[in-house]
């Protein structure tokens, strides 16, 4: 099913997985996405990882199991940097073979000896995906605080308008962890014509190392709320996560009321992570259909 009908019909929650790293085998994913499933998401998006960790030739894959051996729609992330359009023609074809009708368009981070081919930025890829496959549900990535190559937060805007003018759907945010950023960017985007559905992004952060990582990998701010909840929880990894999770369903039951188009959870293969997110919203009636 597209994501854009269950858009239309309910607010959404959704969890993420990544394909296993270096030599762990496939299954690994199979057992995070089965154990995802348990929570009736409306979909499960699976991570495309150009050159880097290798993984890419995963994605299809694991996105095909997800909708064929659970019965779970599946959002298949695509990067274009270092792509041509054969290479992208294949992965639509791949797509098609599976029955996958969801797509993340996106350019993936900039690396050294990873440089545009027939793609620059995600909209390219965008306008070629619709003109490919007028059908295919085509989601793009946001960024309530800028994205981090972004001069100025204007082009930021600007650059949504682009994805949206080429044909995407819906949009998808980075992870955020103060809700003040989401609705102020919520707000910008329609002064900016930028009218798709957006669907907030949560990850609960498990350690001091891994929020310090995302911090400069994507840009997002630590507000001071954040880093009293870890001074909090010490040493102790244990504790570092815990405040993580409470602190990302604190967001999340936020979000929930003040009404978000949707929810997706960043639950980084772990399914208890994810399940602890799904309890906070259907207690707090986000999930009440
Ligand atoms: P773009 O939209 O191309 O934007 C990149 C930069 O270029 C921005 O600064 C933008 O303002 C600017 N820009 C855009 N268009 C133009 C233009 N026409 N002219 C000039 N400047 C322009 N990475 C992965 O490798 N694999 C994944 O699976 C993955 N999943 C993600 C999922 C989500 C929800 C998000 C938010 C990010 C994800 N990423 C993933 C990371 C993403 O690839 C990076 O953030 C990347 O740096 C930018 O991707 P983009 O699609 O937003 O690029």
């Amino acid at each position: 099913m597209k994501i854009t009908d269950k858009l239309a019909a309910r607010q959404t929650f959704s969890f993420e997985i990544f394909p296993p790293k270096g030599d762990l085998p496939l299954e690994k994913a199979y057992e995070v996405a089965s154990a995802l499933a348990q929570d009736k998401p409306d979909w499960v998006s699976v991570t495309y990882s150009a050159g880097g960790s290798g993984n890419s030739e995963n994605t299809v894959p694991i996105a095909a199991s997800l909708e064929r051996d659970l019965g779970v729609t599946a959002l298949a992330h695509l990067t274009c940097l270092g792509s041509t359009k054969a290479d992208v023609d294949a992965y639509v074809a791949q797509l098609h073979e599976s029955g996958i009708q969801n797509v993340l368009a996106l350019r993936g981070d900039r690396r050294p000896g990873r440089e545009a081919k027939d793609f620059s930025h995600a909209s390219d890829l965008i306008t070629y995906l619709r003109v490919q496959d007028p059908d295919l549900c085509i989601g793009a990535a946001c960024y309530p605080e800028g994205h981090v190559e972004s001069p100025d937060v204007e082009e930021s805007y600007h650059s949504l308008y682009l994805k949206q003018e080429a044909g995407a759907d819906y949009l998808v945010t980075q992870l955020f962890f103060d809700n003040e950023d989401f609705y102020r960017f919520r707000e910008q985007c329609l002064r900016h014509r930028v009218k798709l559905p957006i669907v907030a992004g949560i990850m609960p952060f498990t350690s001091v190392k891994q929020i310090q990582r995302m911090a400069f990998t994507c840009g997002a701010s630590i507000p001071a709320k954040v880093v009293k909840r870890l001074v909090h929880a010490g040493d102790d990894p244990a504790d570092q996560a815990r405040a993580g999770i409470e602190y990302a369903c604190e967001q999340l039951e936020d979000l929930a009321a003040n009404g978000v188009d949707g929810l997706h959870i960043y639950s980084m293969n772990k399914p208890a992570i994810a399940h602890a997110a799904y309890e906070v919203l259907a207690g707090c009636g986000y999930l009440a259909r």
